[in-house]
């Protein structure tokens, strides 16, 4: 039974807490991974090797598989699951390669001329999560905006299974994406081994990727001690779902378990104008998660979920803006008008027919997507992650003459001399 809370008697404070994902309130968490990444900056390899034990429970000889192992592993899938990866690496290559469009040059002035020009980041670091759960969707998600972007150098951790290895789905996006090596590193020190480099490991000028709250934790602290960027906080999944009366419950509910399934820090939210669907969605979810392989997980992360029961789709809408969830489903026959209502969300689903499950493998969507209230100011994954937009200008004689005065106007204004003589000097020539 999930909780249910009534919209009108819910006063600021309380949405405030409700919408609040602080996983870390005492810090427990920031001071474990402080003490990986000081580890590993200092101790580089030796220091992965030991958490490979620690962590995952193998010990490593080497900490990488080169081309000949992932060839191997991959062969081991079948031929319908090659099938399926490669049907989803085309749609998402699909709609990820109408990210790269040229701006026009803009003339401010005559004889002014800006422009922006794309440029790959050069190396990037893509983690792909692989402790309760192995995502190969992810290594897709990533690798085929940094190939689009030409990526110079793509380096892939993801933390060892039982065998030492990786399974052979992840082996085989790797063959998809043309990348001959993966780090067997997982969790925060495989941020700390990307962003510090090891004798093993590169260094790289960004880190992407989902994980769990030690990973994502990882990826906040060392944006404050390295000169390496990040792609976004994309930690412990979360999903809102918004349905009246004209939504099935039981569509409702595998759309609530998909994503409590992920983890038990997880979260699933339903904000709905029906009492009737509330209390359907609660008997559906008992039936549904009972067969699931992964219910304790999923139980403990309903534990952490909850209903909001709202007068009318506007206030449920209201509820997730200020929720702002990474997947936003919205389970009503008008879903139409309230696309445009939609300010805070990481990626949407409409209608009754487009599950979130859809957008995490292979309508084309990317699912590295912003969590924990990061959908009001950053967006999720895509090619403009992986490039930097530099600007250019040209400015010609005509040009000098036409910008020439308010450069030396302002310059003198703000007491910077120097700056109006570089203008002053060319006009007199
Ligand atoms: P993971 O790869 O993120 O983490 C596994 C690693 O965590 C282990 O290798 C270990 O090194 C480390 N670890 C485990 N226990 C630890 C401890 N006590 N102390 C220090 N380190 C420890 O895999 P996961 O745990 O399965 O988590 C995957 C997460 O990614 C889930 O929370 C899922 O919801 C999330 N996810 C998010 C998105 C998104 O776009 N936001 C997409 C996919 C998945």
């Amino acid at each position: 039974m999930l909780k249910t809370y009534s919209y009108n008697q819910l006063d600021q404070a309380k949405i405030q807490e409700l919408t609040n994902r602080n996983t870390d309130p005492n810090n427990a968490i920031q001071d474990t991974v402080s003490g990986i990444i000081n580890e590993v900056r200092t101790h580089g390899d030796a220091a992965l090797k030991s958490y490979a034990a620690q962590f995952d429970k193998v010990e490593l000889e080497k900490l990488y598989l080169d081309a000949s192992d992932i060839e191997e592993l991959a062969m081991g899938i079948s031929r319908d699951q090659m099938r399926a990866l490669e049907i989803a690496f085309q749609n998402i290559h699909k709609f990820h390669s109408y990210q790269t469009k040229r701006e026009r040059t803009v003339e401010t002035m005559p004889g002014v001329s800006c422009w922006r020009e794309l440029r790959p980041i050069e190396k990037v670091g893509l983690y792909i999560p692989g402790g309760s759960a192995v995502l190969p969707s992810t290594l897709l998600m990533l690798g085929i905006p940094a190939r689009i972007a030409g990526c110079k150098e793509i380096v892939v951790c993801s933390p060892p299974q039982n065998n030492g290895k990786i399974n052979g789905f992840v082996a085989y996006c790797l063959k998809l994406l043309r990348i001959e090596r993966v780090y067997l590193v997982g969790g925060a020190q495989a941020v700390a081994a990307m962003a510090f480099g090891t004798e093993s490991i590169p260094k790289v000028n960004k880190i992407f990727g989902p994980g769990n709250q030690f990973v994502t934790k990882a990826k906040s602290l060392i944006q404050g001690i390295t000169d390496v960027a990040i792609d976004m906080p994309a930690g412990p999944s979360e999903v809102l779902v918004i349905a009246d009366e004209s939504a099935n419950p039981a569509y409702i509910a595998a759309d609530l378990l998909a994503q409590a399934e992920h983890g038990i820090d997880s979260q699933a939210v339903l904000a709905t104008s029906s009492t009737s669907i509330a209390a359907q969605v609660n008997e559906e979810l008992s039936k549904q998660l009972a067969i699931l392989p992964r219910k304790e997980l999923a139980a403990r992360a309903l534990d952490n979920s909850y209903i909001v029961v709202c007068d009318d789709l506007i206030s449920c809408m209201n509820f997730s803006n200020a929720y702002a969830p990474e997947h936003l489903i919205i389970e009503s026959d008008q879903w139409k008008s309230l696309v445009n209502k939609v300010q805070n969300a990481g990626s949407v689903f409409l209608g009754h027919l487009t599950p979130e499950s859809a957008g995490d493998y292979a309508s084309g969507t990317n699912h590295t997507l912003p969590t924990s209230g990061y959908a009001r100011s950053y967006s999720g994954v895509s090619v403009d992650s992986f490039v930097k937009k530099i600007t250019f200008q040209h400015i010609t004689e005509q040009g000098l003459e036409q910008i020439g005065s308010t450069v030396e106007i302002l310059a003198e204004l703000e007491g910077l001399q120097a700056h109006k003589n570089a203008v002053s000097i060319r006009k007199k020539a």
